[in-house]
């Protein structure tokens, strides 16, 4: 007999844990206990080595549904502490150094909707239905331990049903924190909010037959969901969602769409294996799928070839989505402020809007928006990580460091991140930091994780842009702590955030974003990086073209074309641009032929806004990246032959010059070439560009390694077509897959690239 102390850690609390450990060590025969403890779970198991051994292994392979371990270990000794026969779970205790990690919020399981849909049982029909496997979690937990105490559940007293499914071990609602039932748990309530003030209409479950006939009749409404309100009406009343554009201040943007079933959406959109894997997961989030045809719900994602679909992911969205097919489920702000996840400021602000509030007694104590993910082929592309993927580590671990680290992120897609014990935290998508509301949200973030997981920074990282808001609150952060400030340059962080994911230490590094503050105080943007260690080399850049018009720039891509065309083809300015149409082209002429600015731009993102608005696709982007969305949009899947372009060696960084795209691309538009033709080519070009630089790059430098970062990467079509190309080549690519490879994810490189100095050096 031995007697075995095993330690897990990871997210193994309030994910069914504990049970599990029980019945898998009874399995085994074997005796001692099982307690939550701030680092994880701690067991003691008495028994033979060999039944040990094989329970140790069965902890790591059959993990429940949402747990994810991260590190695990056994300690053996022949002295046996534990004398009784039996196998028991001990009550939560506090008092250790780290904390152990939280679940995300995870979609109603099976046997709860089975539950929900059984006239004969008692969640039947109640929105608030959840078990050990699912239900929410982050959004609700206030504080460690993660116990009903400490969360947003506490003012609900169990009844004695709750009560016992609560503390029998054998259910599969022991110790689910957030248990509830129409007895004792919260309670829906649809508040009409008009000149009379807010009136309270109907409750519970009338309240769920008056919001679906609200729906019916064309109403917009808010409803409150897991993480915060969402605006909803019928996707197929092509007048609100008209309307809804209108008040929601957003012309163009593409909607969310909510279906009943995967085979509604299946009806709408093309779905790939993956696809539906992650549609029908645990997670939930918004998947981006290539609409059937063209023409499918005009209204939803005007020219955009695809539809961000959801399924139901709480018991509330079930039983309302028994009513409809498709509805549009759009954040509950106000343009581009902070999610409303309050009830009263949310009867406030999205008053505009709506009437109507489907609300809900129990508070969302951390805001988070749905997720958004899209796939390219198997590669999977997070375009935004939140709801369902938060807060799941990162582990970083191939470099050792005991520093607990904060990284300030960038700007326009705010989030933060810690590192603590190898493990990277990131924060939730926090919005353009531009907006107050937004700045709060990431401050009370910060508060929130450092909290929880018992952060307490030595060091802060910021981007090295001047003027970005993350990077102002980095000093001010620095300085109230009294923390020493480093500074990371926002291209090279994007890629250390691909090397981090890969544990990589060198690789070249293909940057393509739309703006982003460089070492020669440039806007750079359209990079080739070498990147050895700590040691960084810019080798290749998109030549560079006078940024006249500073911020107007990204917002207006007609300016991009005017800048592209001066300085290709000036002859043909007047047949693209027009001075009826774009009175401040003169403006914009004289001060390119006086060569006054010194500011310039390598961006890649303003070359896709160029071309998108030389073949009049979109002159204004009406929302972030609309002009580039909308070319890739037009591609036609068929291989095409490049444009010419040129690599210019001579210069220092080699610069990547295409002079040549634009003027034969112009030259096909005069000769009315279709616009799905010249999108595919020029996708083709960005392609060659990357395929010949790279292969230089080796030739020179000879690393084999391929990172590819930046938000030009949400763009599925280049993606497919690089994994193509590189396939059969002696390259390794790499790809983000556990952060967004746009602005979101690049405190993770932040961190990475400062651990890459810090353990050279
Ligand atoms: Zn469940
Ligand atoms: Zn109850
Ligand atoms: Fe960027």
């Amino acid at each position: 007999m031995k007697q075995a102390e095993i330690i897990l850690k990871g997210i193994v609390q309030g994910v069914g844990f504990r049970p599990f450990v029980k019945r898998t060590a009874l399995k085994f025969g074997l005796y001692g206990f099982v307690e939550n403890r701030e680092f994880g779970v701690r067991i003691i198991a008495v028994g033979d080595n060999e039944p040990i051994l094989d329970f140790y292994l069965e902890l790591q392979n059959k993990v429940p549904p949402v747990a994810k371990i991260i590190s695990h270990k056994i300690i053996f000794s022949d002295k046996i502490s534990f004398s009784k026969k039996d196998f028991y779970i001990e009550c939560s205790r506090k008092n250790g150094e780290i904390s152990a990690l939280i679940p995300p919020d995870i979609a109603t399981c099976e046997v709860c909707l089975n539950e929900i849909d059984d006239p004969k049982d008692r969640h039947y029909n109640y929105p608030f239905t959840n078990c050990t496997n699912c239900g929410p979690r982050l959004s609700i937990i206030q504080s460690i331990p993660y116990d009903r105490k400490n969360t947003t559940m506490r003012d609900f007293a169990m009844c004695e049903n709750c009560e016992r499914e609560y503390t029998t071990i054998e259910d599969r609602r022991f110790h689910a924190q957030p248990t509830a039932c129409p007895e004792c748990g919260p309670e829906l309530s649809l508040v009409k909010n008009d000149e009379n003030g807010s009136q309270l209409i109907a409750q519970k479950d009338a309240a769920l037959v008056e919001i679906v006939k609200l729906i019916k009749v064309g109403e917009i409404v808010a409803i409150k969901g897991l993480g915060g309100y969402h605006l909803a009406c019928d996707a197929f009343n092509i007048k609100r969602v008209k309307e809804l554009r209108k008040v929601k201040n957003r012309p163009y943007k593409p909607f969310a769409l909510m279906a009943d079933s995967i085979s509604t959406i299946e009806k709408y959109c093309y779905i790939s294996q993956p696809e539906r894997e992650i549609l029908t997961g645990q997670q939930k989030p918004i998947v981006l799928l290539k609409k059937r045809n063209p023409d499918i719900l005009p209204e939803i994602a005007p020219e955009i070839s695809q539809l961000g679909f959801m399924l139901p992911y709480t018991p509330l969205h079930h039983l309302i989505m028994k009513n409809f097919k498709i509805l549009i489920m759009t954040s509950g702000n106000v343009a581009d402020e902070a999610l409303e996840k309050k009830n009263e400021s949310a009867q406030q602000n999205l008053n505009k809007i709506t009437k109507y509030f489907l609300m809900y007694n129990r508070e969302i104590f951390n805001r988070l928006d749905d997720s958004i993910i899209k796939f390219a082929d198997e590669q999977k592309i997070l375009i935004r990580k939140a709801r369902g993927f938060i807060p799941i580590p990162i582990k970083i671990e191939n470099l050792s460091d005991s520093s607990q680290i904060f990284a300030a992120g960038a700007d326009m897609k705010g989030s933060f991140g810690l590192f603590k014990n190898n493990l990277f935290l990131g924060s939730q998508y926090l919005g353009d930091l531009e907006f107050s509301s937004n700045m709060n949200f990431y401050e009370e973030t910060l508060r929130y994780f450092q909290k929880i997981f018992e952060i307490n920074p030595q060091i802060a990282i910021a981007d090295s842009h001047p003027n970005y808001f993350s990077t102002n609150f980095a000093e001010n952060y620095a300085d109230t702590e009294n923390l020493p400030l480093v500074f990371a340059y926002h291209h090279l962080a994007h890629i250390y955030s691909v090397m981090a994911e890969h544990r990589l230490t060198e690789t070249i590094g293909v940057s393509f974003d739309g703006t982003g503050f460089g070492e020669d105080e440039q806007i750079l943007g359209g990079e080739f990086f070498l990147i050895k260690k700590c040691e960084h080399k810019r080798v290749a850049h998109l030549k560079y073209q006078p940024a006249v018009s500073g911020n107007k720039m990204s917002k207006e891509p007609w300016r991009m074309a005017l800048i592209y065309l001066f300085d290709s083809c000036p002859k043909v300015i007047d047949d693209f641009i027009s001075e009826n149409k774009f009175p401040q082209k003169k403006l914009m002429l004289e001060v390119l032929k006086k060569q006054s600015t010194k500011l310039q731009t390598s961006s890649m993102g303003r070359l896709f806004d160029a071309v998108s608005s030389l073949l009049s696709i979109c002159h204004y982007n009406s929302y972030e990246g609309e002009a580039a969305m909308k070319l890739e949009s037009l591609v036609i899947s068929e291989n095409k032959k490049p444009y010419n372009w040129k690599l210019d060696f001579e210069k220092n960084p080699w610069q990547i010059d295409v002079d040549q795209t634009i003027r034969e691309i112009v030259n096909e538009i005069n000769n009315s070439a279709n616009k799905n033709k010249i999108s595919t080519k020029f996708h083709f070009t960005i392609l060659d560009i990357i395929y010949q630089t790279c292969q230089k790059i080796r030739d020179e430098f000879g690393v084999e390694n391929i990172s590819f970062s930046g938000g030009v990467f949400q763009n599925g079509f280049l993606v497919q077509i690089i994994r193509e190309k590189f396939k059969n080549s002696d390259f390794n690519i790499y790809f983000n897959e556990q952060v967004p490879p746009n602005d979101a994810g690049i405190a993770l490189g932040q961190i990475y690239a400062y651990l890459m100095k810090k353990n050279n050096t």
